[in-house]
């Protein structure tokens, strides 16, 4: 299925979008918007989550050194 295959972007960027209603057969997806390019697109939320995580904490700890 073309219109719901991920995009080479960071899961991280990915924002929750209405779901579909035919959707409802895939209960374990989630329908996601990449803000990065903007395809719509079908992911676990765990995925999402995880890659949020990862990112915040990149972003909060690991400083390059001056
Ligand atoms: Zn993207």
């Amino acid at each position: 299925m073309k219109a719901t295959s991920a995009c080479p972007c960071e899961p991280a960027h990915l924002a929750r979008v209405q779901r579909r209603l035919w959707m409802r057969l895939l209960p374990w997806l989630r329908y996601y918007q990449c803000e990065k390019c903007h395809k719509y697109q079908l992911a676990k939320p765990l995925t999402v989550d995880n890659a949020r995580a990862i990112a915040a904490s990149e972003r909060a700890g690991v400083r390059p050194a001056s």
